[in-house]
């Protein structure tokens, strides 16, 4: 669960999913202290690898398989579904914007 570097809370699996879910972008504020926090690059390199492990599967898988475009939407809605579910989990906070190189 991501910790805040301004105040050290530890954000809550409900908090961190609300604050996903309602903001844009790197920047959340965090829920107890309400200053700034950017989600890092090491967390968005390792959000970035795992979309890219799923997304290639789901759009080569049913060329293999020969599933219907409704199986297809359903998978891609449940595997969303269960990624977002699990970011808290991978979340990092850094008190700065940490570029990508
Ligand atoms: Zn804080």
């Amino acid at each position: 669960m991501p910790t805040c570097n301004k105040c050290g809370a530890k954000w809550s699996y409900r908090k961190t999913l609300i604050k996903m879910m309602f903001t844009f972008g790197t920047v959340k504020k965090c829920p107890y202290c309400n200053k700034r926090q950017h989600i890092n690059a090491a967390t968005r390199k390792r959000t970035g690898k795992v979309s890219s492990f799923v997304v290639i599967p789901l759009l080569s898988l049913p060329a293999f398989l020969n599933l219907s475009l409704k199986i297809i939407i359903i998978g891609s809605l449940i595997i969303s579904l269960l990624f977002f579910m699990l970011l808290p989990f991978i979340i990092e906070l850094s008190n700065q914007e940490e570029s990508d190189w």
